[in-house]
């Protein structure tokens, strides 16, 4: 199969790659606590602390009233969940408890070392592109890839970034806000600094994701995309399942049902199967593809 995969590789003129979450390290739950040293009250314990910690009950029933009305009004549940938090009320404990949680995921993957097997895997598809022109769209937020040697101006992340943060408006550095969140356990120290206003994360999981944070990449992916027509191209899709599927998975089949000179690679340990249009120029390796890569 290794060899296989090589040889589509080598005859290929362009390479495009799929990065999917079969990518992205999943979080020692016991190790990142440990390592991050902070008071964050755990999963079992946080819906019960949240509940113990209402402090203002009088103004509950209004603040969750105020929470209808953002929602009704301009349908965005980045505002609901911003004044849920301002009101510190009724408040969607499960937002509260998934921002903290990111918070530790986000921390977790900035302090992975660069020989982590994510990191060496995409050093090593850097190396498999050689000279040939390349691009990579990936659906992970962990931004390990950029720490890579790809090109970070050959990479396009639709899902956004947990390095990053959002209000409404504003995308900013994550790092120094989550820090400041995870130092006390208190997601009200997520704030703009430059509006003031309460910030999410900025990936797609939440309204009112900013776009125009990946547009620009987008845009130069499809041209990309273009030029790759009657050319040899080598479509590597690794660990890439169901969600977002309109962003690589069925683009990419279509793309090689398109391309009669182009080769899909499907690797994955859950979802590696081929439809049948393509199946006759489809490879498709059922395994993991970070230790395939690295074997290769
Ligand atoms: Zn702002």
């Amino acid at each position: 199969m290794n060899e296989k995969v090589l040889k589509v590789l080598r005859e290929a003129e362009m390479v495009l790659i799929g990065i999917g979450s079969e990518f992205s390290p999943a979080m020692d739950e016991e190790n990142s606590g440990a390592a991050s040293g902070t008071n964050v009250p755990d999963e079992e314990n946080s819906g019960a602390a949240s509940g113990t910690k209402v402090p203002d009950e009088e103004n509950s029933g209004a603040a969750s009233e105020t929470n209808v009305q953002a929602g009704a009004h301009n349908g965005s549940g980045q505002e609901t969940d911003a004044s849920a938090r301002e009101n510190n009320g009724a408040a969607p404990a499960g937002a509260d408890t998934r921002l903290l949680e990111l918070c530790r995921l986000s921390r977790y993957y900035e302090e992975l070392p660069e020989d982590c097997a994510a990191i060496r895997a995409y050093n090593r598809l850097r190396e498999l592109a050689g000279a040939k022109p390349y691009f990579v769209v990936t659906l992970n937020t962990d931004d390990l890839i950029y720490r890579s040697a790809l090109e970070d101006d050959l990479i396009v992340a639709p899902c956004g970034s947990l390095s990053r943060m959002q209000c409404a408006e504003h995308i900013v550095e994550a790092a120094p806000i989550r820090d400041a969140v995870l130092a006390e356990g208190d997601v009200q120290k997520a704030v703009c600094p430059l509006c003031g206003k309460p910030l999410q994360f900025h990936t797609v999981e939440f309204p009112g994701y900013l776009e125009q944070g990946y547009l620009p990449q987008w845009q130069k992916y499809t041209k990309w995309l273009q030029c790759t027509l009657n050319r040899r191209l080598c479509i590597l899709e690794l660990g890439v399942d169901f969600r977002y599927p309109q962003v690589i998975r069925f683009p990419f089949e279509k793309t090689v049902y398109y391309n009669r000179k182009a080769t899909l690679v499907r690797i994955g340990s859950r979802f590696p199967q081929l439809t049948e249009e393509i199946a006759e120029r489809g490879i498709s390796v059922c395994e993991d593809p970070v230790a395939f890569l690295l074997n290769l």
